[in-house]
């Protein structure tokens, strides 16, 4: 699962950039497409129009004024899209590398890009809450998929259900830990191997926090819902702690619940049991 690696984030300077399109809501600045030939560009630009209007139906706009796509056509991939991660900066933007042979269809069908937009929609936080970032981005790319049908809700269900389950051996197997405290697998999630284990709990977080905002008949009843307005109003721009993110994410859903749930969560050693109330909430 190589793909899941995808957010090391790292600040550059911004210089030029070689196209420019406008969509619906969101300017896209394309880095690299000249690396590609005419018919390739034209995929290329549908693919990533296409991905940003089915995210921000789920998310809303991104308030920022263009997002920066660096594009790194690969010539041997044995998927679509093999590495992505966000870059953040002045403007914070997305790195892809893709098979320059891929068909439309399969770029379309594949998450990762999904997944790193969704991450423009949180600040960047600090390593050892990374679980919460990482957690947020993969519901939210199932969803956005979801909405606009590029998978059923059906098929998001199981696709949950399997990372959760990836999660929770993932955890299994490493339980022998000195320092089994999700804050800290965070922090050496590389070193460790613990990438669902992180990832997954995150979800559980995300779902077992939507069910609070139903059951507490909050402002906002979804993640999708709070996380657009969150981008809306209050997006951070600086690195900060999960802990001032989810105290933003309380003070919109006029909760405690994030706050809350994060406490239960942080040094937890075990993975988190959803049931089935918390699933059907989504
Ligand atoms: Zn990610």
């Amino acid at each position: 699962m190589k793909r899941v690696y995808c957010v090391l984030c790292m600040i550059i300077v911004f210089s030029q950039y070689s196209f420019a399109a406008r969509l619906g809501h969101t300017k896209v600045d394309f880095i690299g497409l000249s690396e590609l030939n005419e018919a390739q560009q034209t995929k290329v630009k549908s693919w990533i129009n296409h991905g940003l209007d089915a995210t921000e139906k789920t998310l809303g706009p991104l308030i920022q004024k263009a997002v920066p796509i660096y594009l790194k056509p690969q010539y041997f991939a044995f998927e679509p899209v093999p590495w992505a991660e966000v870059i953040r900066g002045e403007l914070d933007g997305v790195e892809l590398q893709f098979s320059r042979y891929s068909s439309l269809k399969q770029l379309k069908n594949d998450w990762t890009l999904y997944h790193e937009l969704a991450h423009l929609y949180h600040p960047l936080l600090d390593y050892k809450d990374f679980w919460l970032t990482e957690g947020l981005a993969t519901l939210l790319q199932n969803q956005i998929m979801k909405d606009s049908g590029i998978i059923t809700y059906d098929n998001m269900m199981m696709r949950l259900k399997a990372g959760l389950e990836r999660g929770q051996s993932n955890t299994y197997r490493l339980s022998h830990l000195q320092d089994a405290r999700l804050a800290s697998v965070s922090s050496n999630m590389w070193q460790l191997n613990a990438q669902q284990w992180v990832y997954w709990s995150g979800v559980a977080f995300f779902i077992e926090a939507q069910y609070q905002l139903k059951l507490q008949q909050a402002q906002y009843q979804t993640i999708a819902e709070l996380i657009k307005a969150y981008q809306s109003c209050c997006k951070a721009s600086e690195q900060q702690s999960g802990r001032q993110f989810l105290m933003e994410l309380d003070k919109l859903s006029k909760t405690a619940l994030f706050s809350n749930l994060y406490l239960k969560y942080k040094n937890r050693t075990d993975f988190p049991k959803l049931k089935q109330k918390h699933l059907n909430a989504l």
